[in-house]
């Protein structure tokens, strides 16, 4: 057989259904994704390091459609233009966000941030952008399966770090399993170096020595490792970097006459959030009140106040209306093409009459959509029957506008194992979610670069329908070409 084909039959039952065999390829596999650094400190002690487990990820690299994967990576750095395009445009951002913010507290508070930025006169002439695209396949009838975005996330995406270090577990997997070509068809994988190379370019331009990279980062921290690869890329580049909670942030920051950031004596030139994108981050006012001070600041953030309103699932929707991508890129008919060709259904739920068809569609055919609160972090979008029944209490009242609606995208399932500590080992229908990221960064109107640094494929079962490998829902895995 030729690779290709061979691949695209994926792992042959021979292997997948051999006991003996998949149990001492996962313990190989542990114990390789230990060596590797896929790290994660456990439940037990989420704020230290003397117990840390590996982050689950899958026994094999899963097939993916090659056409699919260079088109996420082509279509990366229009994403990151049209996300920056948009964060410029005050008037767009405050129509497509003017009912959500009626109705959704935690976006309506983020929202007079950037307004009271706005009125106070900007402080953003230098912009870090760090967002993921995500992606699945959607399967219909005979057709080659279609890559839809799932969603951007413009504030906090992870996996950068620990996605360039499962590349070689997967192969050291195949290789044990006889499959030596397979292995040789793994992509390398570094997001983590380009992220980095995106905050250096920012604190380049920020323009002091002393002036330190803060990782803002959450209360409870196991995915520590990931960030440290990020950390450590910047510390090559002799760029110093802390970490810092919003209780460590709350008692000490400052702004001097100039409003430069300073943070327990520090002064920031670039704020790396990893934190602040739940609601529940913010647990009390001084939170806010920390958000606000750093929004004002001089220092660079990633993402500002506007990008971070830029991700949100409204504006995603948007997007998908006619006519709108091409407000963004109005002479590239070409781009406009590429961007919405990923776009699946994304449906109002505004009052009025299209709001009431998207509600009467989604009542009579629940299983075909999913229904998106302005959350990230997973967990959080609602499926089938539950569709109903939120709809039923919303549907008469100005709170629906707190949501969108989506096709459901529907992936081919394969057969797979999931490796996580305290769960058993046992063969799992699968499902993939391709993840690209990108980097840019603008100063004044000049954009001096602008990448697509490196991918992340998760997996989760398909019998759940949220995903998240901090939610504990999916897990880390490699594509393989097919
Ligand atoms: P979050 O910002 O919380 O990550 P997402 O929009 O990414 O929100 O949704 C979370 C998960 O729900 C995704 O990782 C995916 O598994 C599933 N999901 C979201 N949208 C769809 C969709 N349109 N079709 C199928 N699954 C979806
Ligand atoms: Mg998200
Ligand atoms: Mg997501």
């Amino acid at each position: 057989l030729s690779i290709a084909t061979r691949m695209a039959q994926g792992i042959p039952d021979e292997v997948m259904m051999n006991a003996a065999l998949i149990k001492q390829l996962a313990e190989v596999a542990r114990d390789e994704a230990l060596l590797q650094g896929v790290l994660m400190r456990t439940k037990e002690t989420p704020n230290s390091s003397e117990l840390v487990t590996y982050a689950p990820f899958t026994l094999f690299p899963s097939p993916f459609p090659k056409a699919a994967f260079l088109q996420a990576l082509a279509v990366q750095t229009h994403y990151n233009t049209l996300v920056d395009r948009i964060s410029q445009d005050t008037e767009f951002l405050l129509q497509a966000l003017a009912s959500t913010i009626e109705v959704d507290d935690f976006s309506a508070r983020l929202f007079k941030i950037h307004q009271q930025i706005l009125n106070e006169g900007g402080s953003r002439s230098i912009v870090l952008g760090l967002n993921r695209s995500d992606y699945m396949l959607d399967k219909r009838g005979d057709q080659p399966p279609s890559l839809k975005q799932i969603e951007i996330n413009t504030i906090a995406a992870s996996f950068g770090g620990l996605s360039s270090r499962t590349p070689d577990v997967h192969r050291r997997v195949l290789k044990m399993a006889d499959r030596l070509e397979e292995s040789q068809h793994i992509l390398d994988n570094n997001p983590a170096a380009g992220l980095a190379k995106a905050i250096a370019k920012a604190w380049e331009l920020y323009g002091s020595e002393r002036a330190v990279v803060m990782f803002f980062v959450e209360e409870v921290q196991r995915n520590v490792f990931d960030q440290r690869c990020i950390e450590r890329e910047l510390w090559k580049r002799n760029i110093p970097t802390f970490r810092k909670r919003f209780d460590d942030i709350c008692k000490t920051i400052r702004l001097d006459q100039d409003k430069r950031l300073f943070v327990g004596g520090n002064e920031i030139a670039v704020v790396y959030f990893r934190n602040g994108y739940m609601p529940q981050n913010y647990f009390s006012e001084q939170c806010w009140e920390a958000r606000l001070t750093m929004e004002r600041s001089m220092a660079v953030k990633c993402p500002d106040i506007v990008s971070h309103l830029v991700g949100t699932k409204k504006v995603q929707q948007v997007l998908a209306k006619p006519g709108v991508l091409e407000r963004f890129f109005p002479d590239q008919p070409q781009v406009v093409e590429q961007i919405r060709a990923t776009f699946t259904g994304l449906y109002s739920l505004d009052m009025g009459p299209e709001g009431d068809r998207t509600i009467a569609m989604a009542l009579a055919e629940p299983d075909r959509f999913v229904l998106k609160p302005q959350r990230e972090g997973g967990g959080n979008n609602i499926y089938g029957s539950e569709i109903i029944q939120v709809l039923e209490k919303v549907k008469d009242s100005s709170e629906r506008m707190a949501y969108i609606l989506m096709d459901k995208i529907n992936p081919a399932p394969v057969q797979n194992y999931l490796l996580r500590r305290d769960a058993p080992l046992a063969v799992s229908s699968c499902v993939s979610e391709l993840g690209v990221f990108g980097a840019y960064v603008r100063q004044g109107k000049d954009l001096l670069m602008n990448e697509c640094v490196g991918h992340l494929l998760r997996t989760k079962s398909s019998e759940h329908s949220d995903g998240g490998v901090a939610a504990g829902v999916a897990v880390l895995d490699n594509p393989l070409l097919v």
